[in-house]
């Protein structure tokens, strides 16, 4: 059957019919905006209290969580890849709109196989993370739902509002799916409301935002307005590089190796910042620095590119790679390398 079968809502009012259906009540979802509404229509309304609040975004690898998230804030500051469990540290991203600040916690999703040090420092951040925020953006495949997910959904705790984000609607060919899906995702969970979408949208991520501030409480913003992100440069500069080079090496590189910085250095009007990449093993090593170290040249190439962008500087960027063997397993190790 095609994209075009009957079962395809043609529009977005339909989708939210579906949903009112299959969830026996209205679901608050704002119209469609008129012409009137631009995005700039919703900072008019300063005068009404100032809202802030901590949103942490959880789910299990691949679902869409950084990439929610960096279209949320619209910045690229948390780390997407195809590679499941490239993001390790909690990260914040802050958006103030109108009288609104959104405070998102990224974080590295439930980690299934267990007994490893770096396993188990993970998934103390997932519960960490959750532990005290005002809202939790559970993100699953719309249409699906497996023991990965289950896992998660078991660390939520029921005294914070959970929303269900089903995303990658996009990616959903038969929109009737959808409503036994919902039907049975209401069973697992007392969820407060159910949002599929999907985050390459900038209407519903606009929804999802609107859904997101009825539930912040009405206090004072934690940050300044243009602030985006509670992170330093210096941890920015290790997770560039750790973006490239899992991007550059594919699935090849095993999600052990990681990145230590060595220096960060103000050097006039330029940066001299100078890494590690840390592997597991000699192949891995080759694996890095590719043939004639061309593989190693492009991770730098890139990185450097990206940090002078992001740091509005000139950025001089020294890369080595070294092999620690077994290092995943030793605890203190793990921890002197930030993971904490
Ligand atoms: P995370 O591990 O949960 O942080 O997942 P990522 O944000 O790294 O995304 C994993 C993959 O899913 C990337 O290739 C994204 O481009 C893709 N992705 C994320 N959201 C959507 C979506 O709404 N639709 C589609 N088609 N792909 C998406
Ligand atoms: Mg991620």
């Amino acid at each position: 059957m095609s994209a075009e079968s009957p079962d395809t809502p043609e529009s977005q009012n339909e989708l939210e019919a579906m949903l009112a259906k299959a969830l026996g009540k209205a679901v608050p979802v704002p119209s469609e905006p008129h012409a009137s509404a631009a995005p700039e229509a919703a900072e008019a309304a300063d005068d009404s209290p100032r809202r802030c609040g901590l949103i942490a975004i959880v789910g299990k690898p691949n679902v869409g969580k950084s990439t929610l998230l960096n279209a949320l804030v619209g910045q690229k500051l948390s780390i997407t890849s195809r590679k499941a469990q490239t993001t390790r540290h909690r990260i914040t991203g802050i958006l103030t709109q109108g009288a609104v600040q959104y405070v998102f916690v990224d974080t590295p999703g439930f980690q299934t196989r267990h007994g490893k040090a770096l396993n188990r420092s993970l998934n103390r951040t997932v519960t960490g993370a959750v532990g005290d925020v005002d809202l939790i953006l559970f993100v699953v495949e719309a249409t699906r739902f497996g023991l990965d997910d289950a896992q998660v959904l078991a660390l939520l705790p029921k005294e914070t509002p959970v929303l269900l984000v089903g995303n990658k609607l996009d990616k959903v060919h038969r929109r009737a799916d959808v409503y036994p899906w919902l039907q049975s995702m209401q069973e697992r969970f007392p969820f407060a409301e159910y949002i599929p979408m999907s985050a390459k949208q900038p209407k519903d991520l606009k929804k999802l935002l609107q859904t997101c501030a009825t539930y912040l409480p009405e206090q004072d913003w934690f940050y300044g307005a243009d602030e985006l992100t509670d992170k330093s440069q210096r941890f920015m500069a290790t997770e560039i590089v750790r973006e490239k080079l899992f991007r550059l090496t594919g699935d090849e590189l095993p999600y052990t190796s990681t990145v230590v910085l060595d220096q960060f250095k103000e050097e006039g009007t330029m940066l001299r910042i100078a890494a590690t990449i840390v592997v597991e093993r000699d192949g891995h090593k080759g694996m890095v620095i590719g043939d004639g170290g061309e593989r190693l040249k492009r991770i730098g190439t890139e990185a450097r590119v990206e940090m002078e962008k992001l740091f509005d500087q000139k950025v001089f960027l020294q890369l080595w790679v070294k092999v620690r063997s077994g290092w995943s397993d030793d605890e203190a190790r793990v921890r002197s390398f930030g993971y904490e």
